[in-house]
């Protein structure tokens, strides 16, 4: 539908919608329905799911995942509780896939009826810029040009691999999930969170895993205890990691399986490598060049303080702008843009130092604020509270697993700037103390609050001596 065929007879512009967002995925779903409710003409254009990366190949299979491997400590925990097993649990790697596929299946369905409930169009296809209010859609072959006051950017990322040879042979985080055969061998390239991640999940669920990273130690940019301490607890539990090394070549043997050529001359046989080295912004056939936006030097699509593009009416936000690629940070840049577009309030810029986050390893981070490293260079003098013990769970359970907290003040103010925590359930419970670190609430605001008893948490309000400064 052409500006001039625009049949939607609104006095209000002569375009056939007020936003059309490209990608219907955590951030811009929220944003269509979000303007929708404002009563604006909203279209989001999709051409592949709805939910985006979260729902379907990111947040939500990768945490059902990291539930299916927990079991794994959970059955050998239960021994010492007084549980018996008539014979060892068995994994069966199809119920899981298939499950998390229904499952999957259930949440698009909801994200369509969420859509068709707020009034939002859905346009099934590929969406392309074609001028400051033009987007054309590709559907079966087709080219359809809408018109639009204002258009969305919110494609995301797409998984990024580098080329070596048989580097075609590895796997993304956009297949892993669904790979028809169970790895009984398992093989993860990189260093990021999702790299961690996979490989504590494949191992839980029973994969002999190893985890491959070119640098000297994963999670570069979190705080090194906590780095240390994780790289100590996954090993315990069986992680094979090899740091100061890269894959050479992958070869496929006559069996199937995978020989891996390491740079140090080692040699590995897997069923399966993923390759986890990192994600690009999904700008491809985006048409960004028709409007010379040209991406910044990390392949970000630039924005103002109002998601604006350098084209005013062709706005961007998640994981294609700059910031953390995490679904939080897509919901609250698109309530943040609803906010300044279709309420006229005045920007409220989003506290990107204080965002919380959890890495889903075994046993999983939980962090928010300042690791110790970047509060040492940030303040004067700073205060560092930490403790390390096994938690009352494995007093019986026999399992050698250990839990790290650690909180960083700062000496001038007393203010706690970080938050820090190695240990089961991390994430739930640094979403807690995310709120006091966000509000910059004080070490003596964290003594004078009463713990619950027994639980690790009570640990966050009960360290009375630095442990260093
Ligand atoms: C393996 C993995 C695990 C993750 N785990 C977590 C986690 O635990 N917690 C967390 O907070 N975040 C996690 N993330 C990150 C999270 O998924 C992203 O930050 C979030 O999805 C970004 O939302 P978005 O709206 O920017 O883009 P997306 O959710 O990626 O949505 C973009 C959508 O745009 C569509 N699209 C792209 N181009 C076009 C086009 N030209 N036309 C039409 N449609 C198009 C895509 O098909 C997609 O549906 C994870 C990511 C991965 C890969």
């Amino acid at each position: 539908m052409s500006e001039t065929m625009s049949d939607t007879g609104s006095a209000k512009t002569a375009h056939d919608y007020d936003l059309l967002v490209i990608g219907a995925g955590s951030g811009g779903v929220r944003a269509a329905r979000m303007a929708a409710a404002t009563g604006a003409r909203v279209a989001v254009a999709e051409d592949r799911y709805l939910g985006g990366t979260c729902v379907n190949v990111g947040c939500v299979p990768k945490k059902l995942y990291s539930y299916a491997a927990h079991f794994h400590d959970s059955f050998d925990d239960a021994a010492g509780f007084g549980w018996q097993m008539s014979a060892p649990p068995t994994f069966d790697w199809a119920t899981l896939r298939d499950n998390k596929t229904s499952e999957i299946k259930r949440l698009n369905g909801i994200y369509q009826r969420m859509l068709e409930g707020a009034g939002v169009t859905l346009l099934n296809g590929r969406a392309r810029l074609a001028g400051p209010h033009q987007v054309v859609l590709t559907q079966e072959g087709q080219e359809i040009t809408y018109s639009a006051e204002k258009i969305l950017l919110a494609t995301g990322g797409w998984p990024w691999v580098p080329e070596f040879p048989g580097s075609e042979l590895a796997l993304t985080s956009n297949q892993v999930f669904d790979l028809e055969r169970f790895p009984e061998r398992f093989l993860v390239l990189g260093g990021g969170y999702i790299a961690v991640e996979f490989a504590s999940i494949f191992n839980g669920l029973g994969s002999d895993t190893h985890l491959i990273y070119r640098g000297e130690m994963f999670l570069k940019g979190f705080d090194q205890e906590v780095r240390e301490f994780t790289r100590a607890e996954m090993a315990k539990k069986g992680v094979n990691l090899h740091f100061g090394v890269n894959i050479a070549r992958i070869d496929t043997l006559e069996s199937g399986a995978l020989k891996v050529e390491l740079t140090n001359g080692d040699v590995l046989e897997v069923d399966a490598v993923l390759a986890a080295t990192g994600r690009k912004s999904n700008t491809a056939g985006l048409g960004l060049e028709a409007l010379q936006i040209e991406l910044d030097a990390d392949g970000k699509v630039p924005v103002d303080a109002r998601f604006q593009t350098r084209v005013p009416s062709v706005l961007a936000l998640g994981d294609l702008t700059a910031g953390p690629e995490l679904t939080p940070v897509a919901l609250a840049e698109a309530m943040q843009l609803v906010d300044i577009h279709f309420h006229q309030r005045a920007p409220r810029p989003l506290d990107y130092h204080t965002i919380p986050t959890a890495v889903f390893c075994h046993p999983n981070i939980g962090t928010v604020g300042l690791s110790e490293e970047a509060a040492r260079e940030q303040f004067d003098g700073i205060r560092v509270y930490r403790t390390d013990f096994k938690p009352m769970k494995h007093t019986l359970s026999g399992s050698d697993e250990r839990v790290l907290m650690k909180l960083i003040v700062d000496d001038t103010t007393d203010v706690v700037v970080g938050a820090h925590m190695v240990g089961e359930e991390a994430g739930e419970l640094i979403q807690g103390i995310a709120i006091a670190v966000r509000a910059g609430l004080t070490k003596e605001d964290f003594d004078r609050t009463v713990g619950i008893h027994p639980t690790a948490a009570e640990e966050f309000v009960t360290l009375r001596t630095p442990s260093r400064y």
